[in-house]
C-alpha cells in the first residue's frame, strides 16, 4: 500500500493546540501514516515578526509533537533558507519519498487563496490539498473553492469537517504581551519553553508567577 504523508506548513509562531488537533484530526480522517509539521523559514505571504528565530519556532514544534507517534517535525524549510515556498518543499518531499501519496493540510485562510501561491499548478500535481474550516469560512465556502480548483486546475482536494477551534498564534502573542494566561492554548511544554526564553514580550517569567501563588 502506498504511504500517505501530509505536509502541514505554517509559521507556528508559536505552535498551538489548534494546529495539533488539526494535524491529529487529519491523520485520523485521511488515514495518514505521518503528518509532517514544517515551520516556514520566512513566510512569503506575511510580514515576518522577528520575535523568535526559525530554530525556536522549530523547537516548539518538536516539543508539541513529541508525544504523538503520527506527528513529525521537519526542518526542511528552515535549512533551505530564504523564503519558503510550498511548491519547493513538495518537490523535495516527492524526491525523498517518491512512492508516497502526498497531502497538503491547509486552514481555510490558506485553502481559499492557494491558486495564487507560487507555481500553484505544480502544487496540485504533487499533492491532494486538504481544506479545513476556520473562523467564518465554513464548509460551504470551502466546497465552492474545491469545485473551482477541480474545474480550473484539475486539483484533487479533500475537505475535513474539523470542528472550529478559535485559536491563532496572533492571539497567543497578544495574550502574552498583555500578561494573560495561555495555558489552554498551547501544550504545557511549549508554554514552559516560551516562559523560559521570554518570548513574545512575555514579562511573567517562571519565578514571578511562582511568587504569585
Ligand atoms: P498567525 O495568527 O500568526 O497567522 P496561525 O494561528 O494562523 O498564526 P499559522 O502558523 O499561520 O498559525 O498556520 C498554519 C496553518 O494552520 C494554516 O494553514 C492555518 O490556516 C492553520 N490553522 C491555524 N490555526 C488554526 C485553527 N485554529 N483552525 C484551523 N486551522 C488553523
Ligand atoms: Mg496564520
Amino acid at each position: 500500500m502506498m504511504k500517505k504523508i501530509a505536509m502541514f506548513g505554517g509559521t507556528f509562531n508559536p505552535i498551538h493546540n489548534g494546529h495539533i488537533k488539526l494535524a491529529l484530526y487529519a491523520a485520523a480522517q485521511l488515514e495518514l501514516d505521518k503528518v509532517l509539521l514544517i515551520p516556514t523559514n520566512i513566510p512569503p505571504h506575511k510580514r515576518y515578526e522577528e520575535e523568535t528565530t526559525p530554530r525556536q519556532r522549530w523547537e516548539m514544534c518538536v516539543l508539541a509533537a513529541e508525544e504523538y507517534q503520527k506527528l513529525q517535525v521537519s526542518d526542511l524549510e528552515i535549512r533551505r533558507q530564504g523564503p519558503s515556498y510550498t511548491v519547493d518543499t513538495l518537490r523535495q518531499l516527492r524526491a525523498r519519498i517518491p512512492d508516497a501519496q502526498l497531502y497538503l493540510i491547509t486552514g481555510a485562510d490558506m485553502f481559499l487563496t492557494i491558486q495564487d501561491w507560487k507555481n500553484a499548478q505544480e502544487i496540485f500535481r504533487f499533492a491532494v490539498v486538504c481544506g479545513v474550516p476556520r473562523e467564518k469560512e465554513g464548509l460551504q465556502a470551502l466546497q465552492r473553492q474545491a469545485d473551482f480548483l477541480k474545474n480550473q486546475y484539475s486539483a484533487q482536494t479533500a475537505l475535513l469537517d474539523f470542528p472550529l477551534i478559535e485559536i491563532s498564534s496572533t492571539q497567543i502573542r497578544h495574550r502574552l504581551k498583555t500578561g494573560r494566561s495561555i495555558e489552554e492554548w498551547v501544550p504545557k511544554n511549549v508554554e514552559r519553553y516560551i516562559r523560559r526564553h521570554g518570548l513574545y514580550g512575555d514579562t511573567q517569567d517562571e519565578k514571578s508567577s511562582f511568587h504569585k501563588l
